[in-house]
């Protein structure tokens, strides 16, 4: 959504958004449903969702008559691709909102996986694959796969290279196994289902795993979460896991008089293609600015001391590419749309968790990746750091000498 619009600079409060990602079906929201009815409650029927015949067919032998509330209120929106968070009971009927969603949508002509679809138990997993097989019935190019542990990795790897499946449904351990072999490219996937995501996010070792494997597919897909829970807490919970999986998050511990050398050594060793570095008041603004542009890194500024129409206009200049190096104020915090950006530096580090998510939350979004490094030189920034990681349940591990670039350029 790289809008003109000037008022990005200004704050505004995205808690009301259920969007989740940044997909390209700009100004669509993610629809949330939140039902407990079951089937019969509904005229419309399946004919109603435009589905494939191949599709209703099937459908009709596994005995549905109707669908159920979420099913009515979810599939077609589904169908068109656009992001979904979804909590309803168990038992609603929800399995077959991403199966006959990801059915109708998939592109089988290549032998590459684009539906992917992660839950926490083999059991789980299992029974999604046959829903799969289920609904796919009269579609015989379509290729199912399920991965799990406990069955020996040879077997997935002979399937991944002798008949590449188009949907591959499977637990997080195995699937990041298989994707880090480079057995399964997750470079092509175009649905990402999450089901029962609560569960899956809960294990902070399903969350690293689930981190890892949202950061191998492309930006640009369809992303739908399922929890049976309905608890508030998750949605919110998801969608900043899911606002922040795509980049990678450091800290850098140092006292405040390294910081310069420190950042100088990044800009050096980052291959940045733009990058924002915030820092805490206008005068620290004005320093840096006047230090980077010193140490032959041309930079811009804009900070809470300027006048708005000043600020637009830096800001324009930013995003117009004439200038690689932005530092800023917290005004700047919330509204990056600069799709250039890949490295964000928290000079400073926020004084508040929310801030964090604000300024890191936006960087590059728009398919490019990312890498936010943190410095870290008071026992306040260690706390605040600690705060981050809890609330938007994110690891944030200490940064590494060497950092692989693939990690925050996209390829
Ligand atoms: P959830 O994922 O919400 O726990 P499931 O998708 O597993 O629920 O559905 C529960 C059961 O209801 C399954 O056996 C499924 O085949 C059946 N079912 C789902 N939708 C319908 C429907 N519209 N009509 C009849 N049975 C349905």
């Amino acid at each position: 959504m790289a809008t003109e619009n000037e008022d990005e600079l200004v704050d505004y409060d995205e808690e009301e958004e259920v969007a989740v990602g940044d997909k390209a079906t700009a100004g669509e929201e993610a629809k949330e449903t939140k039902k407990g009815h079951y089937v019969g409650i509904h005229a419309s029927g399946f004919k109603d969702f435009l589905l494939k015949p191949e599709l209703l067919r099937a459908i009709v032998d596994a005995g549905f008559e109707h669908p159920s509330e979420v099913q009515h209120e979810t599939i077609p929106q589904a169908v068109l691709g656009g992001d979904i968070i979804c909590q309803a009971k168990s038992g609603m009927g929800k399995t077959a909102v991403f199966t006959l969603a990801t059915l109708q949508q998939a592109n089988v002509e290549e032998a590459k996986v684009s539906v992917l679809v992660i839950c926490h138990t083999r059991e789980l997993a299992f029974q999604i694959a046959h829903e799969y097989e289920r609904f796919s019935k009269y579609l015989p190019s379509v290729k199912t796969a399920v991965f799990y542990g406990g069955v020996p990795v040879k077997q997935n790897l002979e399937i991944l290279k002798n008949d590449c499946p188009h949907i591959v449904v499977g637990t997080p351990g195995r699937i990041l196994a298989l994707a880090r072999d480079k057995a399964l490219n997750l470079g092509n996937i175009k649905h990402f289902v999450l089901d029962e995501c609560d569960r899956v996010l809960e294990s902070l070792d399903m969350r690293r795993d689930i981190q890892e494997i949202f950061r191998l597919t492309p930006h640009e897909k369809q992303v739908m979460l399922f929890s049976a829970t309905l608890a508030k807490e998750v949605r919110p919970v998801c969608k900043k896991f899911f606002d922040v999986a795509w980049l990678a998050l450091y800290y850098s511990k140092l006292a405040e008089a390294e910081k310069n050398r420190k950042l100088n050594d990044l800009l050096d060793a980052l291959e940045f293609n733009q990058v924002v570095i915030f820092v805490s008041k206008v005068a620290r603004a004005k320093e840096l600015n006047r230090l980077l542009t010193e140490c032959n890194f041309p930079s811009i500024c804009i900070h809470g001391g300027m006048k708005q129409e000043e600020r637009i206009k830096q800001y324009k200049s930013f995003k117009d590419f004439n200038a690689r190096i932005l530092v800023a104020t917290d005004l700047f915090g919330r509204g990056i749309d600069i799709e250039r950006v890949n490295v964000v530096i928290n000079y400073d580090f926020p004084d508040e968790s929310d801030q964090f998510l604000h300024r890191v939350g936006r960087a590059g979004r728009f398919g490019t990746k990312g890498i936010a490094i943190s410095f870290i030189s008071s026992e306040g920034d260690q706390e605040i750091l600690s705060k981050v990681q809890s609330r938007f349940e994110v690891n944030i591990p200490e940064l590494p000498d060497e950092i692989d670039m693939s990690t925050y350029m996209s390829t």
